[in-house]
């Protein structure tokens, strides 16, 4: 029997015995092992309602989720298993998949560490050279399950990071601290120079926020008022927070960037205090951009998991990003940025919201030469072939190709200690690192992008996309 006729009867016999978990777990396993994603995530879900809180069923749902870029749903799937003490250390391995996906190389790098020194088999050589050393156990997030913490201890949030400073009343600029640190103010030194490629995405922000703080003039001529928000969409490390906090640096405007999943941490009950003192930190800082990252965490439409909490989070965030009065928000720019734009709430994308979403592209050939370019720029450097990197790289977003170049240059300086002088970067080093850098996910992302263009499009809100996932990935 081939493996679709399996699956098939497989299928079958679950569609007979919807209430059969044996049947519907294994059905759920071997879709995920297939790679029919979006199949094993509803039959994973399907499971869940059977058997809420089950660990396994939570990991294969939490993996269709990371292996789809959806990665803060992964994380709302995993919270409340990781919440508890002694909880299994392959979910803590998942999680680190989930918010190393998300970039947060920090966190993910305690929760993988917390994970194997409780069970070394379920280490993973791949993620662990994605991920950064173990860190030091000093004042930040202590490698400890969580539950049962130090009561003397700063509060710890589910994925291992200190609370951000939330509750304590806010002074005119927010501290800057440690890791746990989910909003802060910043004053970004970058502009759209900083952003290669992207003429379009750029474009598209100048027009929306720039110009009518700009201009104002011409906007309110036309009976147009600044605001609302965009949402920038994309595979993960396609540069969508760089392009943020360059759009801030442009503007001349002050910087906060915000992990929707930090908010969705903290304790049951404070997320809508936070997320209204986030919103205020952005008012008394204005000109402000304000950055939501992973704002799938907030809008996941489909998941099922703790809705009456999100729903409640959802309508508070909604009713922040509206306004009290039209102008609560005036000099705030909303920006909010996702790799999973079908979980996104419909109710994000009513006009005077997220009304056009922005779709943040992989890098062509020549905006990876020029991404390298910047990467490279305040480096010693021979003479460079950057098109002749850009050639070999093809599938590597801007975060990738700043792994080549990070990796390039430590095997650089390591050979300029050895030397006692700085000896210049060359091509043959970005190309040897090159070659042992994996490119994340962007082929997988393609592929479920491709799955909603195909058939969840029926109000054309992916036809941007239509171009992009018709090419060759
Ligand atoms: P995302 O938010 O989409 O996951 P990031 O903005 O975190 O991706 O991108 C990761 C890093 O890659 C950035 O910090 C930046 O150094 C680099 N990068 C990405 N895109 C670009 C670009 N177009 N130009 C210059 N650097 C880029």
């Amino acid at each position: 029997m081939s493996d679709d006729a399996g699956l098939q009867a497989l299928r079958e016999a679950a569609r007979l015995s919807p209430d059969n978990l044996p049947l519907r777990r294994h059905l759920a396993g071997q879709l995920l092992a297939q790679g029919y994603l979006a199949d094993a995530e509803a039959e994973f879900r399907a499971a869940l309602v059977l058997a809420p809180k089950d660990p396994g069923i939570t990991a294969g749902l939490a993996e269709a989720f990371v292996r789809q870029s959806a990665h803060g749903s992964a994380l709302a799937a995993l919270e409340p298993l990781l919440a508890e003490p002694g909880y299994p250390p392959a979910l803590g391995v998942l999680a680190a998949r989930a918010l190393l996906g998300e970039g947060d190389t920090a966190r993910a790098g305690y929760r993988y560490h917390e994970a194997i020194s409780r069970d070394p088999s379920v280490a993973d050589a791949d993620l662990a050279a994605r991920l950064s050393p173990p860190p030091a156990p000093s004042h930040a997030a202590p490698a400890q399950p969580q539950g049962t913490a130090d009561p003397v201890a700063p509060p710890v949030t589910p994925y291992g990071a200190p609370a951000p400073p939330y509750g304590v009343a806010p002074g005119p600029v927010a501290p800057a601290s440690g890791p746990g640190a989910s909003a802060e103010v910043e004053h970004s030194k970058l502009s759209f120079a900083d952003v290669a490629g992207m003429d379009a995405v750029k474009e598209a922000l100048r027009v929306k926020l720039l110009l009518p703080l700009q201009q104002p003039e011409l906007f309110a001529a036309f009976g147009k008022r600044a605001g609302g928000g965009v949402l920038l969409y994309g595979p993960p490390g396609a540069g969508k927070t760089h392009l943020a906090r360059a759009a801030a640096g442009e503007l001349g405007a002050s910087f906060v960037n915000v992990g929707l999943a930090d908010i969705l941490d903290m304790y049951i009950g404070s997320s809508e205090r936070n997320l209204r003192a986030t919103f205020d930190l952005a008012r008394r800082n204005r000109p402000c951009v304000l950055f939501f990252d992973e704002v799938d965490a907030l809008a996941a439409r489909r998941s099922d998991m703790r809705q009456a909490h999100t729903r409640q989070l959802v309508n508070q965030f909604l009713a922040e990003l509206d306004g009290v009065d039209q102008h609560a928000n005036e000099g705030v720019l909303v920006l909010a940025a996702t790799n999973a734009p079908w979980y996104v709430d419909v109710a994000f994308r009513r006009p005077g919201r997220f009304d056009q979403p922005v779709f943040v592209p992989p890098p062509d050939h020549a905006a990876r030469a020029a991404i390298l370019r910047i990467l490279c720029r305040d480096k010693p450097l021979a003479e460079m072939d950057f098109d002749a990197v850009a050639r070999i790289t093809d599938h590597f977003v801007g975060a990738d190709l700043k792994g080549v170049v990070d990796r390039a240059v430590e095997a650089k300086l390591h050979q300029s200690i050895s030397a006692g002088r700085a000896i210049p970067l060359t091509t043959p080093d970005l190309l040897a690192a090159a070659q042992s850098v994996r490119p994340t996910a962007v082929r997988e992302w393609m592929a479920t992008a491709r799955n909603y263009v195909m058939h969840a499009n029926d109000s054309g809100t992916w036809d941007e996309l239509m171009p992009w996932v018709k090419g060759k990935w």
